[in-house]
């Protein structure tokens, strides 16, 4: 993703996943912070960030649904350094085809010490971190490792 020189370059770069058993409770989560995430630039897998854009009325750039890929350019974009935080809401109770591609993007964060929520509960605290806002006032490097 190529960053324009605005101000739009401190909005905080928010990712977004969540599995299929935990998506009504993402777009709940999205709908109740929808203000929040409005100031914030979203990233989201294509099932997802299409549930963002059509059910809460966000902007969302939306990639490759996650089993085609997603997850992997979401790990991509941390990689670079152009994600500043990751709400992930995984589903503990079901089998995935692409875990190895769920591990690489939670490895990866861990790697890069990118902020990753993978409830809903952490994600409500992440969302409301003035960390996270600091980067509208402070530049990107806030959250930086
Ligand atoms: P999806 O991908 O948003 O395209 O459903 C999420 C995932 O399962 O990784």
């Amino acid at each position: 993703m190529q960053l324009n020189e605005t101000s739009d370059n401190r909005m905080p770069r928010v990712a977004i996943i969540a599995h299929d058993g935990k998506k009504a409770d993402l777009v709940a989560f999205a709908t109740f912070n929808r203000e929040r995430l409005k100031r914030c630039r979203l990233t989201a897998t294509g099932t997802t960030g299409r549930l963002l854009v059509e059910k809460v009325g966000l902007a969302a750039e939306c990639l490759e649904s996650g089993p085609y890929g997603g997850d992997v350019q979401i790990a991509s974009r941390i990689v670079e350094g152009v994600i500043d935080a990751v709400i992930f809401i995984v589903d503990p109770l079901d089998k995935h085809p692409h875990d190895p591609d769920i591990q690489t993007l939670m490895r990866v964060c861990n790697v890069r010490n990118v902020p990753l929520a993978t409830n809903i509960s952490t994600a409500d605290i992440l969302i409301c971190s003035e960390l996270l806002w600091s980067l509208e006032s402070e530049g990107p490097e806030v959250l930086a490792g």
